[in-house]
């Protein structure tokens, strides 16, 4: 198999990752779990793991630096996805990206008066462009965590943010008002690797689909 460098971020991508290459024959040589090492081998000579942000998937692959990585549909479409092929949605790591507010604001209200409204979020791109379709007015506010206190605190009218399970949001006090995208993990590859190295990525594409599909 030609060389391959595929990046993936610790956390849930990566756990959930893990068992896909697994079945592809993939296995690092190190626990990515424990080891601070940056470069993982693998058991599959020349196909090593790079572990980089969440964040930053789209862009080590975006440029060639790895040829392959897991990144969320979130963090896509905030990088915009230019030099990427998302050949695969690998179904992982589901959950939605919302708009969310507290329980007494009066959403629709706001809607219909036309108001002006400020957005806590760290999606800001995606959050511009939902807003933009509606035609509605926004000044946007770039935060890193926390989302879900902005409200509260008088910093923010709603929130953008990934939802799961609700609890955070119920916990804070917060309801979603609107559902902006289902999002999961995707299989993204470099535009020239998916030429250059058609073969060794063809090859991982479809031990992924038959794994997929077994589950
Ligand atoms: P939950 O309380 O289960 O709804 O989870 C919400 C919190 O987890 C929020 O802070 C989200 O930003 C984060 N979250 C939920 N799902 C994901 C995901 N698939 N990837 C990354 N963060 C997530």
């Amino acid at each position: 198999m030609a060389p391959l460098t595929i990046a993936l971020s610790k956390g849930r991508i990566l756990d959930e990752t893990l068992p896909l290459l697994a079945a592809a024959g993939i296995v690092p040589a190190d626990n990515p779990d424990t080891s601070r090492k940056l470069i993982l081998a693998t058991n599959r000579p020349g196909v090593a793991l790079v572990i980089v942000r969440a964040t930053d998937v789209p862009t080590y692959v975006q440029y060639g630096a790895a040829d392959a990585g897991v990144a969320g549909k979130d963090v896509l479409l905030e990088h915009g996805g230019e030099g990427l092929y998302q050949p695969l949605d690998l179904g992982l790591g589901r959950c939605r990206l919302v708009v969310a507010a507290r329980r007494s604001y009066d959403w629709s209200g706001t809607i219909q008066r036309g108001a002006r409204i400020r957005v806590a979020t760290k999606y800001v791109k995606t959050a511009r462009e939902h807003f933009a379709a509606k035609g509605m007015h926004v000044d946007l506010i770039k935060l890193y965590g926390s989302m879900e206190l902005a409200p509260l605190v008088g910093l923010a009218d709603c929130i953008v943010d990934l939802v799961d399970t609700g609890n955070t949001l119920r916990a804070n006090d917060l309801e979603p008002r609107e559902l902006i995208m289902n999002i999961s993990s995707r299989l993204v590859v470099n535009k020239a690797a998916m030429k250059m190295k058609h073969e060794a990525i063809a090859a991982l594409l479809t031990q992924f689909e038959q794994t997929l599909a077994k589950r």
